[in-house]
């Protein structure tokens, strides 16, 4: 028997499918709802450093805009592929209707390891792309962000690239831009700050505090870094961390910060000295732990190693790492998996605030910013805590998300006139 190629369009299908039979919505619902609008696919020839031209290509799909301009990252991964962008792009719709911003879904990706290519070649790059998608976005059409392996600087060149097209300083085209070009430096702690909250408030709903609890996370870019930090600032126990070179562990438990910093400067956690031992990237998955971060990518937790995690809280800082099978698995053992469209809505819930201010010309203070982050998060999360009570917590925690947003999108689709 072979075994069967992960697809994580696939699986978004599944969800939806779900999510519309759960509402009582009709096929139609579904039929519209499972395609995206419209998938780009661009050729991307960069010139390289050496003088020869290497051709990459790249995606944008736009899933759906009945609540408002499609929004979501572009990433840069060599194992980005089309199927893959567009179930992000949906989780997107999701996301952002789960959130109450609005916007549509969208997602981006070029399939390249920017580690392997210098500054200027990235820049020519990330150029290349935006040029390619530019007649496709726009500040009120589709709105792109960071996401896997993708910075405020990949921003500016982006913003750069489109205002240059327009003859506009379109400072609003994208976000999650650096701070001297209209963007918000907390933007950058979001994602992984918002999904600290989930954990905490699911925390508290099953043992009153997170303070103490042990937490591991499986990968350590922007999400993860900043998810733990929170979550140390808040008392609770980092006691496993890993990234694509490898894991490290402690009983005592990390030292967020000093571990952020050791990162940022040698690539890798791997080598940190605070660390009693070193395992395999995906081992903080199957740790008896309180709290576990999925923070790397998609089908991290599935039907085949699903029997081996033991974590009692899952907060999905990465989009889609369990699949369906698991997650109905996990539900059924009592874990509280809190989805992906809502512990990782952090990211774009600030890039929503960056978004306003740039339409005002600059008026939002860090503080606000990070003060409003705070109370969507904790009152979205109540909201879906409760449908999820209404539904019985024998189901995933995922359905009930998913009924919430996908609901608010039907809805809009009716006012249109689309369905
Ligand atoms: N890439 C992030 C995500 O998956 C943020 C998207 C955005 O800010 O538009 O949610």
């Amino acid at each position: 028997m072979t075994t069967p190629v992960y697809d994580p369009y696939e699986e978004a299908k599944k969800q939806l499918r779900k999510a519309v039979d759960l509402l009582g919505y009709g096929d139609e619902v579904y039929e519209v709802l499972a395609v995206p609008d419209r998938v780009l696919e661009v050729k991307l020839p960069v010139r390289m450093d050496d003088g020869t031209v290497k051709v990459f290509i790249g995606w944008r799909s736009q899933h759906n805009c009945a609540l408002g301009p499609y929004k979501g990252g572009v990433r840069y991964h060599p194992n980005v592929h089309k199927n893959e962008v567009i179930a992000l792009s949906m989780w997107m719709t999701w996301k952002n209707a789960l959130a109450g911003i609005p916007y549509g879904g969208g997602k981006g990706g070029i399939r390249v390891d920017p580690r392997k290519l210098s500054f200027a070649e990235l820049e020519r790059l990330s150029r290349t792309f935006f040029h390619a998608i530019a007649d496709i976005v726009g500040i009120d059409r589709d709105i792109p962000a960071p996401d896997v392996y993708t910075n405020p600087q990949t921003m500016a060149w982006f913003m750069d690239e489109y205002s240059r097209k327009v003859s506009n300083q379109i400072l609003g085209i994208v976000t999650g831009k650096p701070k001297i070009l209209g963007g918000l430096n907390v933007r950058m702690i979001s994602t992984g700050h918002g999904t600290a909250i989930t954990a905490r408030e699911a925390a508290k709903k099953l043992w009153g505090t997170v303070e103490g609890k042990t937490v591991a996370l499986q990968g350590f870019g922007n999400a993860g870094q900043y998810a733990a930090k929170s979550l140390y600032e808040w008392g609770a126990k980092i006691v496993a961390v890993s990234d694509s070179k490898g894991g490290i562990y402690s009983s005592k438990g990390f030292n967020a910060e000093e571990l952020i910093k050791w990162k940022v400067e040698k690539g890798t956690v791997v080598g940190f000295p605070e660390a009693e031992k070193t395992f395999k990237s995906d081992d903080p998955l199957y740790l008896d732990v309180d709290i576990l971060i999925p923070a790397a990518l998609e089908n991290a937790i599935t039907k085949e190693n699903v029997d081996k995690v033991k974590a009692k809280i899952i907060a999905e800082a990465a989009n889609g790492p369990t699949t369906p099978e698991a997650d109905v698995e996990l539900a059924k053992r009592g874990v509280v998996v809190i989805p992906d469209i809502l512990a990782n809505a952090g990211g774009v819930i600030m890039s929503h605030i960056e978004w306003v201010n740039n339409r005002m010309g600059g008026w939002i203070k860090e503080e606000e910013a990070l003060a409003r982050l705070e109370e969507k998060m904790t009152n979205n999360f109540e909201e879906v805590w409760k449908f999820w009570e209404e539904i019985g917590r024998d189901h995933p925690m995922r359905d009930a998300a998913y009924g919430v947003a996908v609901k608010r999108v039907v809805e809009a689709m009716k006012l249109r006139g689309w369905i």
